[in-house]
């Protein structure tokens, strides 16, 4: 449940303007509401943002990762490798399509997963890699793409938070093989649930389509056919407005995302020296201004330096009126996997930063006042419960 104190800044909000809100009424009284002409248009305009390449859309970017690996062809007795540090989504649909997830460790800077260990997980199974952007930051994809190359793997790229990321100047999923993306709520790109694929042909898009809605063959009423097992993940028009007016604003949200991600850097490395805690270990982000589309904000606790445990650090920021999430602990420490053989162990950097990672507010409608608030406040948490 939202928490309804107006002094409460929680750890994302989606923005809607009243044009937005327009659009969606024009739909709902149109008397077409699912999967129709709206869905076409958003689906020409993000193939025109992403330079020409098809896009597909989807009920959810869960949905969509899952079409891609059926795209791809992945199924029983493949290997995919991924990251531990993801949302579970990430990983439940490798599981889904009968393939098997291989985690491979994370860099501790970029927090994604560390291109330089894939090669020795690579098995005669492998069939494609999984990387996750994690709070938007891309991997280095001259080396993803290289990996891809040298083993003859499939690329699906679990690009849910990097809508509007770049890599060289070059959108992420302008290039690259598949791509998929997250249109949820808390997404720098909303349409209240949602997600797209960018393919590489014709070919793929028309599986794309098959696969999303039933497996149905399009040939007129007369004509219809089913060839594949598809499901229920079609993407609807009232979704489809949202989408196109949340394209308009995004260069204005990206552009206020840049400088509260700016302001955070500055605000808590002031708030640490006036506290004299220059020594205390705060892994800030990356400060990647090309490529990061600051998806979120994120820290890891000096948990070791501290005397009270992450869950009491955003307890304390929550009785300050700040709402801070985490993303994620390591998918290997879920009962499912451990149940599966998984261990976190196996992956140490993901086992630490899993449980230390913070996730602070970050969000357009953010005021410059409450990166200050929020600096302040975990500051002051972090030196009360600081070791020496
Ligand atoms: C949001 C997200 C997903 C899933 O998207 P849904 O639209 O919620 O299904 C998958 N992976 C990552 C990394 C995400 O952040």
């Amino acid at each position: 449940m939202p928490n309804t104190n107006p002094q409460f800044i929680p750890f994302t909000r989606p923005s809607f303007n009243q044009e937005t809100i327009d659009a969606v009424s024009e739909v709902l009284r149109s008397g077409w509401v699912t999967s129709g002409p709206k869905l076409a248009e958003f689906e020409a305009t993000l193939s025109a943002y992403f330079g020409g390449r098809p896009v597909r859309c989807f009920a959810n970017g869960t949905a969509t990762m899952k079409i891609a690996l059926q795209v791809a062809g992945i199924g029983a007795g493949d290997e995919v490798i991924t990251t531990p540090i993801s949302w579970v989504a990430t990983s439940n649909v490798i599981l889904g399509v009968g393939a098997k997830p291989v985690f491979v460790d994370i860099d501790p800077i970029t927090r994604n997963i560390d291109l330089n260990k894939v090669a020795a997980a690579i098995t005669p199974n492998t069939r494609a890699i999984m990387p996750v952007y994690l709070a938007g930051l891309p991997v280095n994809m001259d080396q993803l793409y290289a990996l891809a190359k040298q083993y003859k793997l499939r690329i699906i790229e679990d690009a849910a938070q990097a809508f509007g990321s770049q890599w060289q100047g070059k959108k992420i999923g302008s290039f690259g093989d598949l791509v998929s993306f997250s249109f949820q709520a808390n997404k720098n790109l909303t349409t209240v649930e949602g997600g797209c694929l960018v393919l590489n042909n014709a070919e793929e898009a028309k599986l794309a389509e098959k696969f999303r809605l039933q497996g149905l063959t399009r040939q007129g009423m007369d004509g219809m056919d089913v060839d594949v097992l598809g499901g229920k993940d079609n993407f609807t028009d009232v979704n489809a407005v949202i989408g196109l007016q949340q394209l308009k604003q995004l260069p204005a949200y990206q552009t206020r995302r840049t400088a509260l991600a700016r302001q955070y850097f500055d605000a808590i490395r002031t708030q640490l020296k006036s506290a004299g805690l220059e020594n205390l270990r705060l892994e800030l982000p990356l400060e990647n201004f090309n490529d990061s589309n600051w998806h979120m904000f994120q820290v890891v606790l000096p948990l070791d330096q501290l005397q009270v445990d992450r869950a009491q650090v955003m307890t304390e920021l929550k009785d300050l009126g700040i709402g801070t999430g985490v993303h994620y602990p390591a998918i290997t420490d879920f009962t499912l996997y451990k149940n599966q053989g998984y261990k976190t162990s196996d992956t140490p950097v993901a086992q630490r930063i899993g449980r230390s990672i913070l996730t602070l507010p970050l969000f357009p409608a953010m005021q410059d006042e409450d990166i200050g608030r929020i600096a302040s406040g975990l500051v002051r948490i972090l030196k009360k419960h600081h070791k020496n």
